[in-house]
């Protein structure tokens, strides 16, 4: 048991997991008018493994940068540290905390934030608290790999090859705060008369690109 405790998706996901106890445990505690909203039917649990919460390989992190649900090629879920959560209310999927608890919402991130602290939970920026614009993400301290990273590495390559040559769509801001890191892929990816940053559009028929 000790190598599994030792391992890192086991940890993230017993951290998760306490976290998601311990928050059903409270919410039903925090002081609001009765009704508004409902305390008692909201739950957190692990988000499903297919829902991009758990591990992710290169060429998966390089589509969820492609298609915007993602912006970088080395996140926690690449080295399988980190994992989302979600709430439901009456069993269905709560897409908007802030606008579920209304006036309570800075009630319910402080309770949120002081069970990341509790169980050593970082949010999607490695920093505490709710993390707003992907707050059900949570991963372990100093989960992020290198940039120099082989994984890193070769999610960039796989981003720079299904962007430019299987059609996939480009992520604009990916690209613009990445331009240094994508250049050697793309020059080693893309043949030299395609070196453009945006081809132009082929005009005529019969003319395609690969
Ligand atoms: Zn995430």
């Amino acid at each position: 048991m000790v190598a599994l405790a030792n391992d890192a998706s086991t940890e993230i996901e017993r951290r998760v997991r306490a976290f998601c106890s311990d928050l059903n445990n409270r919410i039903p505690l925090l002081t609001v008018p009765p009704g508004t909203p409902d305390l008692r039917v909201i739950r957190c649990r692990i988000a499903p493994f297919n829902a991009g919460s758990a591990v992710r390989t290169p060429r998966q992190q390089a589509e969820f940068v492609s298609s915007n649900r993602s912006w970088v090629c080395w996140g926690a879920h690449m080295s399988d540290r980190a994992r989302h959560v979600r709430l439901t209310s009456h069993g269905r999927y709560v897409a908007d905390p802030r606008a579920l608890f209304g006036a309570h919402f800075p009630l319910f991130t402080r309770l949120w934030g002081n069970l990341m602290r509790l169980h050593g939970l970082r949010n999607f920026r490695s920093g505490h608290g709710w993390g707003e614009g992907d707050g059900y993400h949570l991963e372990l301290p100093g989960a992020r790999i290198g940039r120099s990273d082989v994984r890193a590495q070769a999610c960039l390559e796989e981003y720079v090859r299904i962007t430019r040559l299987e059609g996939r769509p480009r992520n604009q801001r990916f690209e613009r705060s990445y331009r240094d890191a994508l250049a050697p892929h793309l020059e080693r990816v893309l043949p030299a008369q395609r070196m453009t940053p945006n081809p132009p559009p082929v005009s005529g028929p019969g003319q395609r690109l690969l």
